[in-house]
């Protein structure tokens, strides 16, 4: 398959996986972001443009870039988050989707509690464990260092950032967006089991 439809089909697949992230509240606003690598092509990622919302994203807001953040392909500027997504690439060749976004329950629970318990079946299954970022600020070299430490372990598939909100990894865009499904429901089912058994 040639690079042009390969890249095609791939944006048209993270504007439905996008929808798909906004549409369940898993995250807000112009915040988040999804990163792919090219299938086939390691070193290449498409990700999401600055200041577009998951909620109404085109093809066109993925910017092709290479693992350095050289932007290849397309309008604009990538996400400010880009160094943790090459952070991460760089670090996990099995990973091909890096998804980041600010999620209500599981941002709280973690700064209320300081970690997140894994109490449904399912997250216990596809999380195995979640470790917490401490703070640093949105977009800093600093936060994509943490962030690559913390998934330097090859078991570690999300991650919740302090005061922020979390990441996903995957082998493609949809099983990022499936675990920060069972993420944000394991949060919330650990709310409401600290509710109840009060
Ligand atoms: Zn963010």
């Amino acid at each position: 398959m040639d690079n042009a439809k390969l890249l095609a089909d791939l944006r048209l697949e993270m504007v439905t996986v996008c929808q798909k992230i906004f549409n369940r509240g898993l995250t807000s606003a112009t915040s988040g972001n999804l990163s792919a690598r090219l299938p086939g092509r390691p070193e290449q990622v498409l990700i999401k443009r600055t200041g577009k919302s998951f909620g109404d994203v085109h093809p066109e807001d993925f910017l092709l870039v290479d693992l350095e953040g050289n932007v290849l392909e397309g309008e604009g500027k990538p996400s400010k988050e880009l160094f943790f997504h090459l952070a991460i690439y760089r670090r996990r060749p099995e990973v091909n989707a890096v998804l980041h976004g600010h999620s209500p329950y599981t941002t709280a629970y973690v700064l209320a509690k300081g970690e997140l318990p894994l109490v449904t079946v399912a997250a216990e299954l596809s999380l195995v464990k979640v470790p917490v970022v401490g703070y640093a600020p949105p977009g800093s070299q600093e936060l994509a260092g943490m962030v690559g430490t913390a998934f330097e372990e090859p078991g570690v598939k999300a991650a919740v950032l302090l005061r922020h909100g979390y990441i996903t990894v995957g082998q493609d865009c949809h099983g990022a967006f499936y675990l920060a499904d069972v993420l944000e429901d394991n949060a919330k089912t650990a709310f409401l089991l600290a509710q109840l058994s009060r």
